[in-house]
C-alpha cells in the first residue's frame, strides 16, 4: 500500500490539492480534519463545554463517527447522519482546534485514521499525518502558505458559496487556529522529519497540484 501524508496549517489549500491528487493518481483521499470537526459539531449540538475535557470524554462514548465514500466523495457520518456540510462553518472550524488538543480525542481518532491506510492506496491531510498518524508514509509533504495569503483565499472561497466574511477576522481566526495547532502538547503541527516543504503562496491552485503530483510520482516509482 502506498501512503502519502500531507500537513499542514488551516487554509493553505491542503484538501483541494489532496483530493484532485488523489482522484489523478487513483487513492483514497482522507481529510482528517473532517473527523475533528465532527467531534466539534457533537459538542456545539450537545452543548458540550469543551474547557471541560472529562465532559468531551463522556460524549465521546456516546459518538459513533464514520467515514464513507460516495463517488469517491468523503462523508462523514455522525450517529448514522451524515454531517459533512454542517461541520464547514467557522464556529465548527475554531472548537475543532479546541478540542483537537484533547489526548482523549486524538486516541479515539487513531485508529478510525490508520484504519484506511491497512487496505487503500490513500492521500491523508491533516496536522500529525507524517509525524504520528502515518510516520512510514512513503511520501510526506508539508504544505504551507503565508497567513495573509490563506485568509485572503478563504474570504473568496466563502463569497463563492455566498458568505460574506471580514478579511481582518478570518486572518485573525486563522492566527489563533495555527497557534492553537502548533503550542499543543500532544501531536502539534510541525513538518514530519523527511517531509518535502511546498509554499503555495506564490503558486496558483493548478501549479500547487501539478507540484504535489510530480513529488508523489517521483517518491512513489
Ligand atoms: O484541516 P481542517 O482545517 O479541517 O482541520 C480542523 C482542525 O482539526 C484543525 O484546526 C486542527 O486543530 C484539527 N486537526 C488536527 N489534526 C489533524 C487534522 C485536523 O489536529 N490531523
Amino acid at each position: 500500500m502506498v501512503a502519502v501524508a500531507i500537513d499542514g496549517p488551516a487554509g493553505a489549500g491542503k484538501s483541494t490539492i489532496a483530493k484532485n491528487a488523489a482522484h489523478e493518481l487513483g487513492y483514497i483521499y482522507v481529510d482528517t480534519g473532517a473527523i475533528y470537526r465532527t467531534v466539534a459539531l457533537a459538542c456545539l449540538e450537545n452543548h458540550t463545554d469543551t474547557s471541560d475535557e472529562a465532559a468531551v470524554e463522556t460524549l465521546l462514548t456516546t459518538l459513533d463517527i464514520s467515514i464513507v465514500f460516495f463517488n469517491g466523495e468523503q462523508h462523514l457520518l455522525l450517529n448514522d447522519r451524515d454531517v459533512s456540510e454542517l461541520i464547514r462553518t467557522e464556529e465548527v472550524s475554531m472548537k475543532s482546534s479546541v478540542v483537537a488538543q484533547m489526548p482523549a480525542v486524538r486516541k479515539y481518532l487513531l485508529d478510525l485514521q490508520r484504519g484506511f491506510a491497512k487496505t487503500e492506496n490513500v492521500i491523508m491531510d491533516g496536522r500529525d499525518i507524517g509525524t504520528v498518524v502515518l510516520p512510514d508514509a512513503q511520501v510526506k509533504i508539508f504544505l504551507t502558505a503565508s497567513a495573509e495569503t490563506r485568509a485572503r483565499r478563504r474570504v473568496l472561497q466563502l463569497a463563492a458559496q455566498g458568505i460574506k466574511e471580514d478579511y481582518n477576522k478570518i486572518l485573525k481566526d486563522i492566527t489563533e487556529r495555527d497557534y492553537n495547532d502548533t503550542h499543543r502538547e500532544i501531536a502539534p503541527l510541525k513538518q514530519a522529519e523527511g517531509s518535502i516543504i511546498v509554499d503555495t503562496s506564490e503558486l496558483t491552485l493548478e501549479e500547487s497540484q501539478q507540484k504535489i503530483i510530480d513529488i508523489i510520482r517521483e517518491c512513489v516509482v
